[in-house]
């Protein structure tokens, strides 16, 4: 079974501009936002602005164009945001599927940071 991407996802209408967002940074392929409900100082989803569901159904069918210009993001807006690792450092979360507990089937990968943010992980 492959990967279904659901076009009336809520992050799929934040790209149609049926939704409003906090932009933080956009380029050809990918567009950042703040989080409608932030669980730290600085917490950005920045998401791509073709159809796929999670990181893995990305990184399998996305053009190399694509996962430059996502890549390169994640990296602009760190800078953006004050957040390196060479500074006070942050967290990449990307959550799939049912196991990692996904609630948006478009991919994001949540950049947090602006405070210390605890181990990994918190409970099983
Ligand atoms: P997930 O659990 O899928 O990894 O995270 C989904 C994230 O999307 C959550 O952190 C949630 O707060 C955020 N979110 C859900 N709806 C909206 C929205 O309409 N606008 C914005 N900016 N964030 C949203």
């Amino acid at each position: 079974m492959g990967y279904t991407y659901d076009p009336e996802n809520i992050f799929a209408r934040i790209l149609r501009g049926e939704i409003p967002n906090s932009t933080v940074y956009e380029t050809e392929h990918t567009l950042a936002f703040r989080d409608i409900n932030p669980q730290a100082p600085v917490h950005v989803l920045v998401i791509p602005k073709g159809p796929y569901v999670s990181y893995d159904h990305f990184a399998q069918e996305a053009s190399e164009a694509e996962i430059v210009d996502f890549t390169r993001a994640l990296g602009k807006i760190c800078e953006m945001e004050g957040v390196e690792a060479h500074g006070p450092g942050c967290r990449f979360i990307s959550n799939a599927g049912h196991d990692g507990v996904q609630e948006v089937p478009h991919l994001h990968v949540h950049i947090l940071g602006g405070r210390p943010l605890g181990r990994m992980l918190s409970s099983a």
